[in-house]
């Protein structure tokens, strides 16, 4: 088997697929804001990720649809440097990364890495806050102990964002006595409050009381409509359909098909999509 991997870093020349057009709130001439080229990823013998890329305007939301272990979450993952891939480049405003297999560079990929991490902001499944620190704590702990930003700057907006996820009243409280989706519009707004280039979410409502998941959908589409650049893992049809730019199906580690949700969702033409979003209206997820 391992002759098969290529482990090869040679950078990646990025190629647009025919679909990766820019989105209609990007500004004309605008240069793509995330570069993602050919991310590869082994674990052992499992090939995870056989070569997936995507392209990014500023301004744009695009969708990762797929099965479960289809490798979703490695790709997004791999976007900041949360999981090191085997192969591949990732850029982000102008920081370029390539895969480090063979551990050769030293702390020169560290600070970009680092430099990756502040543009692009991380809302996952579980929440993820500080459960000891207060909601607002939770807001401006990275800002002030990553970015180094003033801590009454790093307030101001953290409440700027807290009001906009409709929850700057519950400023002073601590996770616990939140609701889930409570949780994960604080989630959104600690994100947020990093001001980074590009948020990136995987699977943000998953993990929700059915009833909740809406108040987390009404405020990523807020975000998607205001120019916010975004790239959303998720299972929710009606909100890929309504949001995004694009839309990415992939399986078993390559994107398989790309397009307008009109496209992908609507009139899938490859067969592994047209399966999956019939098995998904099947089981009765499409609401
Ligand atoms: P998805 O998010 O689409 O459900 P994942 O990216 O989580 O898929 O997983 C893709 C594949 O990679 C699965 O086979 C999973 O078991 C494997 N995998 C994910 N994370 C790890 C890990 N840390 N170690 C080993 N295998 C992993
Ligand atoms: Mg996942």
């Amino acid at each position: 088997m391992s002759d098969m991997k290529n482990l090869s870093t040679t950078p990646a020349v990025h190629a647009l697929h025919p679909a990766e057009k820019p989105g209609i709130l990007v500004k004309p001439g605008a240069e793509p804001v995330l570069k993602a080229t050919n991310i590869t990823k082994w674990f052992g013998e499992n090939h995870v990720l056989r070569g997936a890329s995507i392209t990014v305007w500023p301004g744009e939301t695009v969708c990762i649809l797929g099965r479960s272990g289809s490798g979703k979450s490695t790709f997004l993952r791999s976007l900041n440097f949360l999981e090191d891939p085997t192969d591949g480049t990732v850029e982000i405003d102008g920081v370029i990364v390539g895969a480090d297999p063979f551990h050769t560079e030293g702390g020169e990929r560290q600070e970009r890495i680092r430099e990756v991490r502040m543009r692009a902001g991380m809302v996952f499944q579980e929440f993820n806050l500080f459960p000891h620190l207060s909601v607002i704590e939770n807001c401006v702990e990275a800002p002030v102990h990553v970015k180094g930003m003033d801590r009454k700057e790093a307030e101001a907006i953290a409440e700027k964002y807290l009001a906009k996820v409709g929850l700057l009243e519950k400023r002073d409280e601590y996770p616990s006595r939140l609701s889930g989706g409570q949780r994960q519009r604080v989630a959104i707004a600690r994100a947020l409050t990093m001001q980074p280039k590009v948020l990136l979410f995987d699977e943000p409502t998953s993990a929700l009381d059915p009833t909740l998941v809406g108040e987390v959908l009404k405020v990523m589409a807020d975000l998607a409509h205001e120019g916010r650049t975004m790239i959303v893992v998720t299972h929710e049809m009606d909100f890929a359909h309504e949001a995004a730019d694009r839309v990415y199906y992939m399986d078993k580690g390559e994107f398989a098909e790309v397009g307008p949700p009109e496209q992908v969702i609507d009139e899938p033409k490859d067969p592994r999509t047209k399966e999956f979003l019939s098995r998904f209206r099947t089981l009765g997820s499409k609401k």
